[in-house]
């Protein structure tokens, strides 16, 4: 075969392919896909398994299902350990290293804080300092959490102690939706879970996906676009899930240091291969603030981060060269 006619022949191919598009609601927010396929029928099928991985999932690391593996070794704290099934254990050691790499600012030990600030919110009281602190010291910290990788058991050093995956379990879910629909033999396609999205290849005739990236002020518009292509991105805000108490807004992510919601900046948006990586950095950079967050992405190479903090009157933008190199354009200056 000539150059020219692998060329056409290939072309033709990917001008057959179809679009589908799917959207789905698990794990509390929305599981959308763009893919494009063969036909109708590998999309749909390959969808429909994905989809089932995003529940079974969902059936081991959520905290709503009493059953699922992380209720039953939330309900033994501090009491015995237990065996878990492998990707468990995996995906607890990542977050204990997320955990180690940004200084506590990610952990998933919150859970009696999220539990906490909940309840804070339907009660409209805003909890008292010393609450707040006497679980952070005995409930909270991921040092607490107790490995033995021979026997695959995880064991609590607090009977208070709760892990939640809010904050980790739909990036990993990404990463794994997009090792299905590859093994498919999907090549082009968009997945976005809640604000995790992974973007494979490109659209056909074009060499890459454009992604726009909200206002924190207005859902409407888009402050920002980058061209990606199998590349993860994520953005954690305070703008989309917030708690409200006495008519003032928290932030639904945690310091798990100081045990308050963390305000000041409105959205973290990272930019890196994986997504487990980039749902578990941009919930720790909006931990981080602005300064520290710029520091300790200084420090990770190839790691993209756009931050918005500031007010919608004077938006303090910053954007790191990793993550210049993938933007088209922006509608706010960077101071
Ligand atoms: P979203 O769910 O909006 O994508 P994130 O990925 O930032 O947001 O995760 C926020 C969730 O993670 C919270 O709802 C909570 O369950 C959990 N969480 C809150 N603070 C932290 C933290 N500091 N480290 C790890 N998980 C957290
Ligand atoms: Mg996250």
């Amino acid at each position: 075969m000539s150059l020219i006619t692998l060329f056409l022949s290939l072309l033709l191919t990917q001008l057959d392919l179809v679009v589908v598009e799917r959207a789905f609601f698990v794990m509390g927010t929305i599981l959308e896909f763009e893919l494009y396929c063969e036909n109708k029928k590998s999309c749909n099928d390959a969808v429909f398994e994905a989809y089932s991985e995003v529940k079974r999932l969902d059936d081991m690391l959520s905290n709503y299902k009493p059953d699922s593996d992380l209720s039953k070794l939330n309900s033994v704290a501090g009491k015995r350990a237990v065996v878990v099934p492998e990707e468990f254990f995996d995906i607890t050691r990542r977050s204990i290293y997320f955990s180690r790499i940004t200084n506590g600012a990610f952990d998933i030990t919150v859970g009696e804080l999220v539990r906490l600030w909940k309840e804070s919110e339907s009660k409209n009281v805003i909890p008292d300092e010393n609450t707040v602190k006497k679980i952070v010291s005995e409930c909270v910290g991921f040092d607490k959490i107790m490995l033995y990788p021979r026997e695959r058991k995880v064991f609590f050093n607090s009977s208070c102690l709760s892990i939640d995956f809010g904050g980790i379990g739909k990036g990993y879910a990404v990463d794994r939706v997009v090792g299905i629909l590859r093994e498919r033999g999907i090549r082009r396609g968009i997945v976005n879970f809640g604000g995790n999205i992974y973007a494979m290849g490109s659209p056909v005739g074009k060499s890459a996906w454009r992604i726009g990236i909200r206002d924190p002020w207005n859902k409407d518009k888009v402050i920002s676009y980058i061209e990606i292509s199998d590349m993860a991105v994520s953005t954690s805000g305070d703008y989309e899930r917030y708690f409200e108490i006495k008519g003032r807004r928290f932030s639904h992510i945690i310091d798990p240091r100081s045990g308050f919601p963390v305000s000041g900046v409105h959205s973290v948006t990272v930019l890196a291969k994986s997504a487990t990586e980039v749902d578990a950095l941009s919930t720790a950079i909006s931990v981080m603030g602005i300064e520290k967050g710029a520091e300790f992405v200084d420090r990770l190479s190839s790691v993209g981060v756009m931050m918005v903090a500031g007010d919608s009157k004077s938006a303090l933008v910053y954007r790191n060269d990793a993550f210049k190199k993938f933007e088209l354009n922006h509608a706010l200056n960077n101071p």
